[in-house]
């Protein structure tokens, strides 16, 4: 049997923790960075390129976390450095329209033909406010019904029952968010159409939109059943209710159009973010010509931003996704998956672990338990994220990195070579028995 090896230094990294504790609420700038449910001082990183991170004291990474996930086409990518680059030597903001803006738009629109027209923001929580506002003063209804386990950023709506950083956490719902607003904010569980059927009865005529992130993956990877998104849609067709399909992580992860496209389904208004950007603070919303009407200032609908299509973040989004609208390369990436995927299967199998591992596109997300499948957030045993605790521990004493919480997903990027993944399989593998 494997045993452990030893722990990699953080000395530097400790020394910096230390310091941006003075600075920063837990030292970070983002909850889960702060390494609260893994093992460990969280590492400072110094530097990406390809699949590869290393952080202060050295040490060196392949990199499954991605930056959680827009980094699909890995660190440092030569077209999307030069095309900042040039950028930068033109100005960084100008607070006005610029051609960028119409060529990422154009780009987007020309292979996405779920939306018809698009609204740049800065962050992928920007993107979901703005969607949720939109829906609100379309309809003029002021409920939400989203589900238990997704995550949308953290807007105050949003804030209940959520996944991300709150679940690691064992909070779900933030503090903070005043009663009145979390009160329009109906809950429900995921993959469960009698509970659909049911909160469209209770609050007959309320309900401005229903919200889901594509694919589940803030709480795990919580694959729905193609029928019952197929029925979300229906529904709230029927009940003349919008639904938001929050695709921070599953567009352009899962193709330009999406998890909209692998469900077969047309939502009504949808929200980028991560990829979108290459990289850079970059998200957006998009919907028909006639909902995008309502937004400011052809419409009563106020959104705006400061560096809101920022040339930079622009020049950044139109070079990462100029690569991905290349023929292939999701085919490519998904196969590449696949056959990791596949292998650890076979590994898992073989010794009767009880692990199983989902994962839909370039996505893959370890769970600790022998069901065969995970679609709500309450089928996950808190108690099985120790089991990701160790082995996140020995993945990185083996230079392998993953993201500090069992709850979040993994990223495969198209700069993982074939020799990468081969050694990363190897290290999860020792990893793994270790761990059992
Ligand atoms: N929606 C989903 C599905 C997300 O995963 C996230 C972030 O992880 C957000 C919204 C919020 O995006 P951001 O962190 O860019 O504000």
């Amino acid at each position: 049997m494997t045993t452990t090896v030893s722990d990699i230094s953080r000395e530097k990294s400790a020394e910096l923790f230390e310091k941006a504790k003075q600075y920063f609420p837990g030292g970070v700038n983002s909850p889960v960075r702060a390494f609260k449910s893994v093992y460990g001082t969280p590492l400072f990183i110094e530097r990406g390129d390809k699949a590869r991170l290393w952080d202060a004291d050295g040490n060196e990474f392949i990199d499954y976390c991605c930056s959680w996930g827009p980094l699909i086409l890995g660190h440092n990518n030569e077209e999307i450095r030069e095309a900042v680059q040039n950028q930068l030597g033109k100005g960084l903001s100008f607070g006005a329209p610029t051609a960028l803006e119409n060529d990422l738009a154009e780009l987007i629109l020309k292979n996405n033909s779920k939306i018809e027209k698009i609204r740049f923001v800065s962050s992928g929580t920007e993107a979901v406010m703005s969607a949720i506002r939109l829906a609100r003063g379309y309809t003029k209804r002021d409920k939400i019904v989203k589900f238990e386990g997704c995550y949308h950023g953290h807007s105050d709506s949003l804030l209940v029952k959520a996944g991300s950083g709150l679940v690691t956490f064992g909070e779900t719902s933030s503090a903070g968010v005043p009663k009145a607003f979390a009160d329009e904010t109906i809950v429900i569980a995921l993959n469960d159409k009698e509970a659909l059927e049911q909160v469209f009865k209770d609050f007959k005529d309320q309900i401005a939109a229903v919200i889901i992130e594509g694919v589940p993956a803030n709480n795990g990877l919580l694959i729905q059943d193609k029928d019952y998104i197929q029925f979300l849609r229906e529904i709230t067709k029927q009940n003349g209710s919008l639904l938001i399909f929050d695709e921070v992580i599953t567009g352009f992860r899962l193709g330009f159009e999406g998890a909209s496209k692998y469900y077969d389904i047309q939502p009504d208004i949808l929200t980028y973010g991560k990829i979108i950007g290459g990289g850079m603070p970059v998200g957006a919303y998009g919907a028909s010509r006639e909902l995008m009407s309502c937004i400011s200032p052809d419409g009563a609908v106020y959104q705006a931003g400061t560096l809101a299509g920022n040339p930079v973040a622009m020049a950044a989004g139109i070079a990462a996704l100029s690569i991905l609208a290349k023929e292939g390369f999701y085919e490519k990436l998904e196969q590449t998956t696949g056959a990791f995927v596949d292998e650890l299967r076979s590994f898992i199998a073989e010794r009767n672990y009880q692990i199983k591992i989902f994962t839909i596109g370039s996505i893959f997300w370890f769970a600790f338990t022998d069901q065969e499948k995970i679609q709500r957030a309450d089928q996950i045993d808190p108690a099985s994220m120790e089991f990701y605790k160790k082995m996140h521990r020995e993945l990185l004493n083996r230079g392998i990195y993953f993201g500090p919480s069992g709850y979040e997903v993994g990223f495969i990027s198209a700069a993982h070579t074939q020799e990468d993944l081969t050694h990363t399989l190897l290290m999860i593998k020792e990893s793994i028995d270790v761990v059992y």
